[in-house]
């Protein structure tokens, strides 16, 4: 290796052994639909040696949304649709955040102080925008150009906790919407049927342009029919609790299928 390339590789934050920053999954998939998962992962970067933090702060949700991706997953194989999954922990940077937001590389999360997001300099932060941020927005937009964009529809895949600041969240799933309720409707109505619960109505959380990014960047801007769905972390804490969600969702969004084919513009 020569001088300059000893250099250049000194200034990657991935070694090339290391996973990808995007893993897409079943890219073929016949169905309209493209799946996508933010927080998919709690991995860190090895040079970043775990952002200072021990690894049962690493398994929390601060660091991703536990489940989440085996139900993206499933969701992918059931309905035959293509799967975007991020690679890395959204402490390192948070793919579902505009990189102008404090949030984009958090210095604290939910009371905890991460050490290695402390204090970075403007080249530190542009590292993980390029290596990590970039590439996975840049795959979804890769995959819209290969399909009709005006036949396709984005379904995101998220989990959240039980409690949030000493309260319970009642909603075992949530159906979250900005802009653009056309899909979210569909669904919380078939949810309503199946689920013997309360369906969070934007619950716990609205999407919203000064927290979310995928969504609006992706879909809201090019009036692709979009819809968050939000899964509490107690509902998939195991393997059959998420296959059992993997289902009830599946026939749900088979179900809005064919009414969804007319939301488009
Ligand atoms: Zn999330």
């Amino acid at each position: 290796m020569t001088g300059s390339n000893v250099t250049n590789a000194s200034k990657l934050l991935l070694d090339p052994e290391e996973p990808p920053p995007v893993e897409i999954i079943n890219a073929g998939g016949r169905n309209n639909t493209i799946l996508l998962c933010d927080h998919a992962s709690n991995l860190v970067p090895r040079r970043l040696g775990n952002l200072g933090l021990d690894p049962i702060q690493l398994a929390e949700h601060i660091a991703w949304d536990p489940g989440a991706a085996v139900v993206a997953r499933g969701l992918s194989a059931r309905l035959d649709a293509p799967l975007v999954l991020c690679g890395y922990s959204r402490l390192v940077i948070d793919c579902n955040r505009s990189p102008s937001s404090a949030e984009s590389i958090p210095e604290q999360s939910a009371g905890i102080s991460i050490p290695g997001n402390q204090g970075l300099g403007q080249e530190q932060k542009a590292r993980r925008r390029k290596e990590l941020f970039e590439p996975y927005h840049l795959a979804i937009s890769k995959l819209l150009e290969n399909r009709s964009q005006s036949s396709t529809l984005l379904l995101s895949i998220h989990s959240f906790t039980p409690v949030l600041n000493g309260l319970l969240r009642p909603w075992p799933v949530g159906v979250c919407y900005g802009r653009d309720p056309r899909l979210a409707r569909l669904m919380l109505r078939a949810l309503a049927e199946r689920v013997d619960a309360e369906v969070g109505d934007n619950q716990p959380y609205a999407i919203d342009d000064q927290i979310d990014y995928t969504i609006p960047f992706h879909g809201e801007v090019h009036r692709l029919p979009s819809v968050m769905i939000e899964i509490r972390q107690d509902q998939i804490g195991t393997a059959s609790a998420a296959a059992g969600w993997t289902t009830q969702l599946a026939d749900a969004w088979l179900q809005i299928a064919a009414k969804a084919q007319c939301l488009q513009v």
